[in-house]
């Protein structure tokens, strides 16, 4: 009998190694990791410079609280990000993960708002659905009630507006009419709500579980950094999983002009090796705040060395093997391969993605993108058929409310076109027989 337990009983296989792109359970069983984890391991499993960084820590030392310490790895690691964000975002603060991140934003706004006079400003408006982590803060601007709706009566919840799903409405999704379209929503929302009440907008750039790399239409991200300057609201990008080189650049914000003020990073900074994560401000909110008092917000591992020094080493690989070229190319391939798929299985209703960053959604009819019929759980049976033939993928219901299934195809960034070939046969096999 096990004592643990995470969402339900099921039992999984244990994990006993894991190098590159593969893992191997107990039974020496062999797996192809296509989701990274969870999005999570960028660089590959068991990196042998991210192990000796790790190694060095350690042997200097495990904890330095940071009330009491700064530590090299946390100057270094904070430096490397400040110089790798969109100029002006140059305060970093370290957490252990995602939901901690989005937390962290979400309290600087809201203090940036107290120090600079403006304490009627507190709502952060967000997206429906979108995913920002599941800590209540963070659940309170997550468009996804399945995980709300159990605390409802101990959320705020906060505004939420469509997010820009182009492909479901029939829009092109090149014409930046399109882009704007959604964007607009975000300035009627914050006109209904009163602009003197918003704070800030949290928007993830490519989308993740909650819409399966959706990716915004052109023009969408440029007006919504117009309308969050017009109405002076702050505009947090979600990077908790297309930072680190998932979508084929560093950040995914470095893909179009629109400056976010807070950027949030983790999954892949610590990239599996240690919980780490980081948010990384505009040094125009942070010195207020700091005048003002200070920061009131922190959490006792926050900077804790080890995972900075992880975090830096895993940095160092996505540059030094030009991991993003490497994510840009081999997404490209990935999507004209999910695309052929695609052609064969009258299933896959969508493909979509940028850089390692890719979904496809199963529906029950492509031309009017009417879902699966509801209760089929056709994305846990896809994922579990391609499980059990020794290739991890991940899913989420992609439609609020309705059955809609994405399955997310997100290999760490190491991978080569031999395993494309691998992941596209272990897909086409699971797809042959879930028909
Ligand atoms: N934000 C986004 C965009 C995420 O994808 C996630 C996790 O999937 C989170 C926040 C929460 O991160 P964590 O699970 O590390 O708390």
């Amino acid at each position: 009998m096990s004592h643990l337990f995470y969402q339900g009983r099921g039992r999984k296989p244990v994990l006993d190694q894991a190098r590159g792109v593969y893992m191997w359970d107990k039974d020496g069983k062999r797996y192809l990791d296509g989701s990274s984890g969870a999005m999570v391991c960028n660089i590959g499993h068991s990196n042998p410079n991210v192990l000796a960084a790790m190694q060095r820590q350690m042997e200097k030392s495990t904890f330095g609280y940071r009330l009491h310490f700064e530590t090299e790895a946390s100057e270094k690691l904070a430096s490397k990000l400040a110089a790798l964000a969109p100029g002006g975002l140059d305060k970093v603060f370290f957490v252990s993960g995602g939901s901690e991140a989005v937390e962290s934003a979400l309290k600087l706004a809201r203090q940036y708002m107290n120090a600079t006079g403006q304490g009627s400003r507190w709502k952060v408006i967000s997206r429906q659905p979108s995913y920002h982590g599941s800590t209540l803060g963070a659940l309170a601007v997550t468009g996804y009630t399945p995980l709300s709706a159990p605390f409802e009566p101990m959320l705020r919840q906060m505004p939420k507006i469509p997010a820009p799903r182009a492909y479901l409405d029939g829009r092109d999704p090149r014409d930046p009419a399109s882009g704007h379209h959604y964007a607009n929503m975000l300035a009627s929302a914050i006109e209904a709500e009163g602009p003197e009440t918003v704070a800030a907008f949290i928007v993830e750039p490519v989308g993740g579980a909650s819409t399966g790399a959706l990716v915004p239409p052109a023009g969408y991200m440029e007006r919504i950094r117009e309308i969050c300057d017009r109405y002076g609201i702050l505009m947090i990008a979600d990077e908790v999983m297309t930072g680190a080189g998932r979508t084929g650049r560093f950040l995914g914000s470095d893909h179009w002009n629109a400056r976010p003020d807070i950027i949030v990073m983790s999954k892949g900074l610590g990239a599996g090796y240690v919980p780490l994560g980081a948010m990384i401000a505009d040094a125009r909110l942070v010195e207020p705040v700091l005048d003002a008092g200070g920061f009131a917000h922190g959490y006792t591992y926050a900077g804790n060395p080890l995972a900075c020094a992880a975090g830096l080493a895993v940095v160092e690989e996505i540059e030094g093997q030009a991991l993003c070229a490497n994510a840009d190319r081999m997404g490209e391939r990935l999507l004209a391969r999910l695309r052929g798929l695609m052609q064969k299985h009258e299933v896959i209703g969508d493909v979509r993605g940028m850089g390692l960053l890719t979904a496809f959604e199963l529906m029950s009819d492509r031309d009017s993108k009417a879902p699966l019929p509801k209760g089929l759980n056709a994305y846990q049976r896809l994922v579990d058929i391609a499980y059990d033939k020794g290739l991890i993928v991940y899913s989420r219901r992609t439609r609020d409310g309705i059955e809609g299934d994405h399955i997310l195809v997100c290999p760490p960034l190491i991978v080569t076109d031999d395993h494309l070939d691998e992941i596209i046969e272990g897909l086409d096999a699971a797809l042959s027989q879930f028909a």
